[in-house]
């Protein structure tokens, strides 16, 4: 048996479905080669001997996907949180962005994102850098110290940025991210690129068409921005007057799923017809209600996107969110599904535990390939949780547990960290 393999003993917990959980306790989970091999109640005889520890009660969940989040502005979250996207972004965002061109800065705000990173309960994550090339791969080299499973993007923005925050020209955007990728597509043993045009109002047409032709060369995956805020999506009309829908402007290049693995954040205002795309397409949805409600942008109908078969995941969207944790971005969906149910359209029932946990972990994970559950041959992420020093007079179901947990867990309660079968806390 290789010395890769061991076993975790627990509360084991991870979805079935988007609706079901599978909770057993007292069980073994087993790690092959970095993959889960099952979760057993009883050890089989194969596995006899393997190194196996034993935590007792605490929970074991899935390692947390987080879809969409900003490293640069890590700085300042929790801060400026009076105003609406577009003003937020050039009053805080882009003046902030602009301080990375210095890369002594770089390190020091990054040392601290990556730290704090490697103590939360995600183990995987899509993450927007700055445009600057030098600071972007500062922050890959210090994530991938951390054993997570990253996919960072250095961003593209060739106009509507500020004096100190815009690219040249569409060849220069263009050309920096070559320079990127070239150096970074095989550098890191836990860190890729992704292509990340920041959103339709800072790429130029011609800076789309570019990166369409960079995608094709290198089959790199996409992350940007889609359908986030009215003040933005009519924005988007504007500068846009062929295309029918937001997404369209993406799509007309060739950079919305299909080929090009996509992750779009937010997708709080879709159309019907841009939900279509989205569903033809496999684009996957990054659920962000924590920032939707800080910037005021409205409430995703993340219900309507699960029940529809579309793929979606929770992002932190740090720092218009401004918690790193997905156990908090699954209460906040959650929350904000209550209030659309109750406030905006009572036929839409709210979000369960259930499938705030599962887009949590599978569901977000899957961007990633066999990532976010315990069935066997799936990546072997994993968190273990202590609920512990949460007191409670009661004697609580696994369930409840993890409910707590998801509700009122920091990241005292988080007592190891595994990503791929490595235990990187
Ligand atoms: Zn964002």
């Amino acid at each position: 048996m290789s010395k890769q393999t061991f076993a975790l003993r627990g509360t084991i917990c991870y979805s079935n479905s988007p609706t079901e959980l599978s909770i057993t306790e007292n069980a073994y989970l087993v790690c092959e080669n970095g993959l889960c091999a099952g979760v057993f109640t009883e050890l089989p005889e194969k596995y006899a001997g393997i190194p196996c520890t034993d935590f007792g009660e605490e929970l074991i969940i899935p390692g947390l996907t987080d879809l969409h989040l900003h490293a640069p502005q890590y700085t300042f979250r929790g801060t400026g949180m009076d105003l609406e996207l577009l003003d937020w972004l050039n009053t805080i965002t882009f003046p902030q962005e602009a301080r990375y061109e210095d890369t002594d800065f770089a390190r020091e705000a990054y040392s601290i994102f990556a730290e704090d990173m490697k103590k939360s309960p995600n183990t995987r994550a899509c993450i927007f850098g700055t445009l600057h090339v030098p600071a972007t791969e500062i922050l890959m080299e210090l994530l991938d110290k951390t054993g997570m499973k990253t996919m960072v993007g250095k961003v593209n923005m060739d106009r509507n940025g500020s004096p100190l925050l815009q690219e040249e020209s569409a060849k220069a955007s263009a050309d920096a991210t070559i320079s990127w990728i070239e150096d970074t597509l095989t550098k890191f043993e836990n860190v890729t690129p992704i292509l990340t045009p920041r959103f339709t109002p800072s790429c130029s047409d011609e800076l789309m068409k570019r990166l369409s032709e960079i995608q094709k060369k290198y089959h790199l995956p996409m992350q940007s921005h889609l359908s986030e805020n009215f003040g933005e999506i009519a924005w988007v009309k504007e500068l846009c007057p062929a295309t029918h829908f937001y997404g369209e402007a993406y799509s007309q290049f060739g950079l919305f799923g299909g080929d090009c693995p996509t992750v779009m954040a937010h997708c709080v205002h879709s159309s019907d017809e841009e939900i279509a795309l989205m569903k033809k397409q496999g684009v996957y949805i990054a659920h962000c209600p924590q920032s939707n409600t800080n910037l005021s942008s409205g409430i995703a109908p993340a219900r309507r996107y699960l029940d529809a078969g579309l793929h979606i995941g929770l992002g932190s969207d740090i720092a218009a969110g401004s918690s790193l944790s997905i156990l908090r971005a699954m209460a906040d969906a959650i929350q904000v599904s209550k209030l659309y149910w109750r406030l905006a359209d009572s036929s839409v029932r709210p979000l369960t535990l259930e499938e705030a946990f599962y887009m949590g972990t599978e569901g977000g994970g899957s961007f990633f390939g066999k990532v976010g559950s315990f069935k066997e041959g799936y990546e072997f992420d994993a968190v273990v949780l202590n609920d512990s020093t949460i007191a409670s007079p009661l004697k609580l179901a696994p369930k409840d547990r993890l409910e707590r947990l998801v509700y009122l867990s920091d990241d005292r309660n988080i007592s190891a960290k595994y990503a791929a079968g490595k235990k990187i806390l």
